[in-house]
């Protein structure tokens, strides 16, 4: 037996006992006649240590060790003299009998401690020792909760694992796919999943009326803090049900991790908002709810006093930041560029100070008189003390910028506490989305998605205004979950085809399989899935979700620790008849 404990366990309790432990060489502190080591492993740090009485080879080993090397040590837990009371085991060191090195280590490339000194690349090259660290281990400990937590929840109600395959053919969430040859069928391709979406549905074409899987997905998109390449979804669809029972389901799951974990309770049932008012007040569809500061549309009341730019515009919106009115000259100016940024796209920012004394001050003072900008104020239902910042131009734009701007001004009043939750479900989303530049529609979710029963009509006559029964789960401004009841007649389903643009041959050639399965006796059903990965990074109160995933890749979709992509050898190519066109320019 290696060890009878491990490095987190030992308290005062344990004091007189010998023990045996085995770890890794935190530090090791020379004292003169007194030498430390701090022995850890994923359980904790337990303080080891030598006197002076101790034998010369114990004595020797210990001046032998370097960081991370990995040893049994033996010895007796006694009541330290200095207790450390930021260490769990601080009451207590154990006094080294014998110690035993079980492997060397060269010299780590950066310090493995709580806060380590690595950057960023270097960590991510030599991921299995970042890995060691207290921050990232709880970090996949979190994670492994939240899973169980999940399986658990699901199991309970019914629902059954069941894995679908890796290696298939395009789904339809909208992404590029990552395709793999077939060397037994030469010239052909798999494409990786972007979602089990199609397989879930047959599975409730086959009857099995409850199904998840804690599932990984692969979409080649451009990559930000949130995405990574292959990433996990908790999937889920569900056969007899509607858009209340789903939602229904899955907030009783949300709530359970929530208690479990982080043990947060909501009271009262999560708030529902429509795509439409998540857009008009938000400027987002994934508002963050855990602040205020909703639209207020002034497009009319700035009309007509000569300002060409709130003239000509075609909407005008204003936010009310409470307490904000002490922004200096200079913050304001600096917001101003920053909504000027492309990224945003504004052309500038009005603001009016409503001073603590009642009068107002703006940057539009030319133009407005104080009566003017005080029915503004009340529009927007500001206070004294409060500061009003209003966006104009081209209605969408606009909206989104403004939504933008709400973000960066609650985070500068540190409204965006991580330590907050507000969860929403966003419903009534749009089913088709118009693209201006291709001239055409695109499912706003994706092709399988049910318009409401009610908007059925108007897939004749004005599809771009027909609602889809999908939603979304949002948390402070994260789309944590999505999905949608979905479509189960093959001839509705292959009218939804023919209005995304796709002919009968090509709606038959990508999908004819499940257009043929919902001929067989297609149950109603629907399901959601869930970021698992963003979940975790929610709950552990981080913006990327890197750091909760074991090995991901960095933002070149590179694993720079195995250094993939990598050239395969001629042979394979040849294999599979392939053959590598030179890089452009080269
Ligand atoms: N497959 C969908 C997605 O990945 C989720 C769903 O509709 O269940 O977004």
């Amino acid at each position: 037996m290696y060890r009878t404990h491990p490095c987190g366990e030992l308290r005062a309790a344990n004091i007189g006992q010998t023990v045996t432990l085995a770890g890794w060489v935190q530090k090791v502190r020379n004292l003169g006649g007194m030498a430390f080591v701090d022995l850890r492993d994923r359980y904790g740090i337990t303080q080891l240590a030598v006197d002076e009485h101790a034998a010369a080879e114990l004595r020797a080993a210990i001046e032998g060790l370097g960081r991370e090397f990995v040893v049994q040590a033996v010895g007796k837990v006694v009541e330290r003299a200095s207790k450390n009371p930021k260490m769990e085991t601080g009451d207590i060191e154990v006094i080294l009998s014998a110690l035993r090195i079980l492997s060397a280590a060269d010299t780590p490339p950066f310090t493995i401690e709580e806060q380590s000194d690595g950057g960023d690349e270097i960590r991510m090259k030599y991921r299995y020792l970042d890995l060691r660290r207290g921050p990232l281990q709880r970090n996949m400990m979190l994670r492994h909760r939240m899973a169980q937590i999940t399986r658990n929840y699901l199991d309970k109600k019914g629902f059954l694992e069941i894995e679908t395959p890796y290696m298939i053919s395009s789904t339809p969430e909208g992404a590029r796919d990552f395709i793999v040859p077939s060397r037994l069928n030469p010239g052909e391709f798999y494409a990786l999943p972007q979602s089990p979406q199609t397989f879930k549905q047959l599975l409730m074409v086959s009857g099995y009326d409850r199904y998840f899987q804690i599932v990984r997905c692969f979409r080649d998109e451009d990559l930000r803090a949130d995405r990574q390449p292959e990433f996990t979804q908790i999937d889920c669809e569900m056969a007899f049900v509607e858009q209340e029972d789903v939602l229904n389901t899955f907030e009783g799951m949300a709530r359970m991790l929530f208690k479990e974990v982080l043990n947060v309770e909501f009271e009262g049932a999560f708030p529902r908002m429509s795509w439409h008012e998540a857009m008009e007040f938000y400027g987002s569809d994934k508002p963050d709810i855990r602040f205020g500061m909703r639209f207020c549309n002034i497009t009319e009341e700035v009309k007509g006093r000569d300002f060409a730019v709130f003239d000509t515009a075609e909407y005008v919106g204003a936010i009310c930041a409470a307490g904000a009115a002490g922004y200096t000259r200079k913050q304001l100016d600096a917001l101003t560029e920053w909504v000027k940024r492309p990224q945003i796209g504004a052309k500038g920012m009005v603001y009016i100070r409503c001073e603590a004394d009642g009068s107002y001050k703006s940057s539009v003072d030319k133009f407005y008189s104080p009566d003017d900008l005080k029915k503004i104020a009340e529009k927007a239902g500001a206070k004294a003390g409060d500061l009003i910042l209003i966006l104009s131009g081209p209605r969408r734009q606009t909206l989104n910028a403004l939504g933008q701007l709400r973000l960066e001004v609650a985070e500068q009043l540190g409204l965006r506490d991580k330590t907050k939750f507000a969860p929403l479900w966003v419903v009534d989303f749009p089913l088709l989305e118009w693209d201006e530049e291709t001239q055409r529609f695109y499912a706003m979710h994706h092709p399988f998605t049910s318009p409401k029963k009610e908007d059925f009509s108007l897939l004749e006559t004005d599809p771009g205004q027909a609602r889809a029964n999908a939603y979304d789960f949002v948390v402070n401004g994260v789309e944590i979950g999505g999905g949608s009841i979905r479509i189960h007649d093959s001839g509705v389903q292959a009218q939804m085809f023919k209005l995304l643009g796709f002919t009968p041959e090509e709606a038959e050639r990508q999908f004819g399989f499940l257009l043929n399965a919902f001929k067989y006796g297609a149950p109603p059903h629907g399901g959601i899935a869930f970021g698992f990965d963003r979940f975790c990074s929610l709950f552990g109160g981080a913006d990327s979700i890197r750091d909760y995933i074991a090995f991901p890749k960095n933002n070149s979709g590179r694993d720079v620790m195995i250094d993939s992509p990598a050239p395969v050898a001629q042979a394979q190519l040849d294999e599979l008849f392939i053959d590598i066109k030179p890089l452009p320019g080269k």
